[in-house]
């Protein structure tokens, strides 16, 4: 069985071809964090064969993270998550480069981990380190993909830096009313999640038109998904 023929049906899909999954063989990407959200997209970016994918996540699984954590299993409590995040991925598709890093986006490491990327998934539940990955993303004009849920909705933004409405257009400062815990059903961040992929093998390879000044929203309760337009801050400091 060679690399090539993992692939075979999906480049059949309008648009697609070998061309398309060579760029995503030679693209990065960046996903932090690897939880209920970011721990599905890296799996569908694997199974897409997207070629090298770097991991950030800091701290150890607990029970409370398995209802949403596929990556991960029992025997992992307690252990580093990033390192289960990482094995997993590489037993599923062995071909690809597979790192990670046990630590979240912070100050410090924002600068080195998104400019290695092409293409940054920002899967954090904090705000702060959401609208890091999207400035750092901003300055060294790499795609951007921000997903982000709660209870039973979730949002997805997709930014072609310089190009497109970016994060900070639409929120200014993390929000005081944000706390840490929130109601999540692993269904959900994993739906959300698989939009978010979708738009970021759309920026990668243009086999379609991502859903560029457009908030994806997804209602699981009502079973409603809508594109909301979204318009670019020509003060944005960061993506004017
Ligand atoms: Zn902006």
């Amino acid at each position: 069985m060679k690399y090539e023929d993992y692939y075979t049906w999906q480049e059949n899909i309008p648009g697609f071809g070998k061309e398309a999954q060579e760029q995503l063989k030679n693209s990065t990407a960046l996903v932090s964090r690897v939880g209920g959200l970011g721990g599905p997209l890296a799996f569908s970016l694997a199974a897409a064969g997207v070629g090298r994918i770097i991991l950030a996540h800091g701290g150890e699984l607990r029970p409370d993270d398995l209802n949403r954590q596929i990556l991960m299993t029992h025997e992992g409590l307690g252990t580093l998550r990033h390192e289960q995040a990482a094995e997993t991925l590489q037993r599923f598709n062995r071909d690809l480069r597979i790192e990670s890093v046990g630590e979240n986006i912070s100050e410090e490491n924002v600068s080195d981990l998104v400019g290695g990327a092409d293409i940054v998934f920002s899967c954090a539940p904090l705000f702060e380190e959401r609208l890091l990955m999207n400035r750092e993303a901003m300055r060294q004009g790499k795609y951007f993909v921000d997903g982000a849920m709660c209870s039973m909705e979730g949002h997805v933004l997709a930014v072609d830096p310089g190009i497109s409405t970016c994060l900070a257009c639409l929120v200014k400062e993390p929000p005081a009313y944000w706390k840490r815990r929130f109601p999540v059903i692993g269904a959900v961040s994993a739906m959300v999640a698989q939009i978010a992929v979708l738009e970021g093998l759309k920026l990668l390879t243009r086999f379609a038109e991502p859903a560029l000044d457009r908030l994806i929203h997804v209602d699981t309760l009502a079973m409603r998904m809508k594109k909301v337009r979204v318009l670019r801050d020509p003060s944005c400091p960061h993506c004017s």
